[in-house]
């Protein structure tokens, strides 16, 4: 039985006296809330039963929501990949590293930042004295965009809810946000990198920053400079946190 069905049921178990003798014509679900519709004196009268939550939002750990979703299939980019990338390291991290999405080397370990870009990342981390266990390291989108072009909008969209489960359940007090596109997609930011860098966001309880993408130092190493003065930054953040 569909969790729908359960929930309907379960509701109309718990809660057969709002009906009475009215005509309980549809029960819908819109959106994520379950909606009666009976006809009171004539009309058509909606009420809101209750809200239905799909399992994965309701896991209370890593792991656990990992083996709900790993096999979601609600944006194309399923149809290609090799592995689902939920994303590594410490469950109770302070600090969590977003980036963009999985390319070929992830998408064949099931493991984020673990190509050129994922060494240079490591650097990076050591630089400013985090070791790469430490900290949690995830992406916007969980599955390889094909010949790692930029996901769209609709499919960090459809993975954005993945992402901030990750978020309440890790509750990281900083976030590293790494390059446009991931910035983009989580904190729907519409200016330049070079706008965004230098401005502190907060999100789901954490304080983000963004830098370069770790990919866009290895085409153009004069950004490694600013991404060097952004990270210190960020760790003197972390350092005045604790
Ligand atoms: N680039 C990303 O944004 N994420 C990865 O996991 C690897 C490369």
């Amino acid at each position: 039985m569909n969790e729908f069905k359960k929930h309907l049921i379960e509701a109309l178990k718990d809660q057969k006296d709002i009906f009475g003798d009215e005509l309980l014509t549809s029960a819908t679900l819109k959106r994520k809330t379950v909606v009666i519709t009976k006809i009171h004196n004539g009309k058509e009268d909606e009420t809101l039963l209750f809200e239905s939550k799909e399992s994965w939002e309701k896991a209370t750990s890593l792991e656990e929501l990992d083996k709900l979703i790993n096999k979601c299939t609600k944006c194309p980019l399923y149809k290609s990949r090799t592995n689902f990338v939920f994303g590594v390291g410490n469950p109770n991290a302070d600090v969590m590293v977003v980036g963009e999405g999985p390319g070929a080397d992830e998408d064949a370990q099931g493991e984020p930042f673990v190509g050129r870009a994922g060494k240079l990342l490591n650097d990076i981390l050591k630089a400013i004295n985090f070791k790469r266990e430490e900290v949690y390291i995830a992406n916007v989108v969980k599955s390889r965009p094909p010949g790692n072009r930029t996901p769209t909008a609709e499919e960090m969209e459809a993975c954005l809810p993945y992402l901030k489960k990750q978020i309440d359940l890790i509750k990281p007090k900083l976030i590293l946000c790494l390059g446009l596109t991931a910035a983009q997609g989580l904190l729907k930011q519409r200016e330049s990198l070079t706008k965004l860098r230098g401005q502190l966001f907060e999100y789901r309880g954490a304080k983000v920053m963004v830098t370069y993408h770790p990919a866009a130092l290895l085409r153009n190493p004069n950004w490694k400079r600013p991404c060097w003065e952004d990270v210190q930054k960020f760790r003197q953040l972390y350092d005045e946190m604790k």
